[in-house]
């Protein structure tokens, strides 16, 4: 695209050389590919136009700005808002499009998901996804406006924080595709009760029409009202289900459809994002039992139960988020290994969780005991509850109030082959700990 193109797909008022061409999008500088035009957002924390200038001197052949300013030798297009004008090039870029969209959302899973959705219809042509976790109100326009049109698959994550989140990117993702891979405990603090994360995920089949297919785990059928022929479900008493799951350092394995299926990844969880996958497989006409040597290669995502084995002891590395169903599924999984070794969980707060955060910091600290876990490592205000909870019921736990202080305790249980699953949320940085085993 041209850089007159441009500006008149985003209405504004180009400086510079209109004949520049723009390869690509980008919203931060340190992410610039050469052939870029960089968009200046403005932030809660920065203010993208302070970034003009690195984008510019990364590659960047042009910048869309809210103020005058024009830096170097790279053109500059002038708009009111340029939040709203990344989401008028993914819109235009979206009507250009035409392959399959898939979007993703739900309470847990997504990205997971999304990456496994990926890798097997990558096996079948050339398919697109959200790079990473780019699932927001900008990070999806962003993902849209890099769409390949020759991709003849998308996959696009849809996140959501609030009611109405997930509205807005299906607006302009426009999935036919539409999947949610868990509901559950989230963002209790701004979604509200568990109510409105079952409302706000169902935004996804706005607009859901003749063409329109929903994949969704069995239990969700009866909260969103959609015509049952266009539904393919998963998980216990759905169209596509697993039996016979098995977990090990190796993997796990389950069968579906009468075939065994192997997955490189150490989760119960990670059976119900395969099942979503063949439901999208099922949806576009490929038959799963077809994707057992694909589903064998899949890679999970830095971060999600990654499994670290540095031989005299193994560490599970799940520190890229954690709210109650991926604490829990984090637990299962590792109670669920058949092992002689001890099994240690390093856990830090599950934050953003609102009135609700006590009770259920408290329910972990339960499950800990009920499922047998050796030793539980506490860190953080909030699960100081879980401690208690913990110890109340005969755990065996202690608490941290400052994380330097662990790694001494971790020390002692990093031989013999022990299992050491590390978790938090993001904000509570819980790969330090991993970092230093
Ligand atoms: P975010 O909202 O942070 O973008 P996400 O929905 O994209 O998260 P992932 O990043 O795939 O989810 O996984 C986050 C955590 O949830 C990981 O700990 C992962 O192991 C766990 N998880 C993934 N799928 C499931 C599932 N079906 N049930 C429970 N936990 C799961
Ligand atoms: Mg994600």
């Amino acid at each position: 695209m041209r850089a007159e193109e441009l500006a008149k797909v985003l209405k504004g008022e180009l400086r510079g050389d209109p004949n520049r061409t723009v390869r690509g999008f980008s919203i931060d500088s340190r992410q610039v590919n050469p052939g870029d035009a960089f968009f200046a957002l403005r932030g809660e924390n920065n203010d993208g136009h302070h970034f003009v200038e690195d984008a510019i001197r990364r590659g960047a052949v042009g910048s869309i700005v809210e103020k005058d300013l024009r830096v170097g030798p790279g053109f500059s297009i002038r708009v009111d808002s340029t939040a709203d004008a990344l989401r008028r090039l993914a819109l235009y870029k979206r009507a250009l499009y035409k392959g399959e969209v898939i979007g993703v959302a739900g309470s847990v899973g997504k990205t997971t998901t999304k990456e496994l959705i990926y890798h097997l219809l990558s096996h079948v042509a050339p398919a697109y996804r959200s790079k990473g976790n780019l699932n927001s109100q900008l990070g999806l326009p962003l993902v849209l406006s890099n769409m390949p049109l020759e991709a003849r698959f998308s996959v696009l994550e849809l996140g959501a924080s609030a009611v109405g989140d997930v509205r807005r990117l299906v607006e302009i993702a426009q999935p036919r595709i539409r999947v949610i891979t868990a509901l559950g405990e989230e963002h209790l603090e701004s979604f509200g009760t568990i109510l409105d994360v079952i409302r706000g995920n169902g935004e996804i089949f706005m607009n859901f029409s003749e063409e329109s297919r929903a994949v969704i785990p069995h239990y969700a059928l009866k909260y969103y009202p959609l015509p049952k022929d266009k539904v393919i479900t998963f998980g216990t008493g759905g169209d596509v289900n697993s039996e016979g799951i098995h977990l090990s350092l190796k993997g796990t394995e389950f069968k579906c459809m009468g075939v065994v299926f192997t997955i490189p990844v150490l989760s119960s969880g990670v059976v119900d994002n395969a099942l979503a996958s063949f439901g999208v497989l099922l949806a576009l006409g490929y038959d799963p039992r077809d994707f057992k040597e694909a589903l064998q290669t899949f890679r999970a995502p830095s971060g999600r139960m990654n499994l670290l084995d540095y031989e005299r002891f193994i560490v599970i590395d799940d520190t890229y988020n954690a709210n109650p169903p991926s604490v829990r599924n984090a637990l299962i999984t590792l109670a669920s290994l058949r092992t002689k070794s001890k099994k240690v969980v390093v856990l830090g707060d599950m934050l953003e969780l609102g009135k609700e955060s006590k009770k259920l910091h408290a329910e972990v600290g339960k499950l800990v005991v009920e499922l047998g876990i050796d030793l539980a490592l506490f860190y953080g205000n909030n699960m100081e509850e879980a401690y208690r909870e913990c110890i109340k019921h005969g755990g065996n736990a202690l608490f941290f109030g400052k994380k330097e202080d662990i790694m001494d305790e971790v020390l002692k249980y990093m031989k013999d082959k022990n299992i050491i699953l590390v978790k938090g949320s993001r904000g509570m940085k819980m790969e330090d700990i991993v970092e230093k085993m």
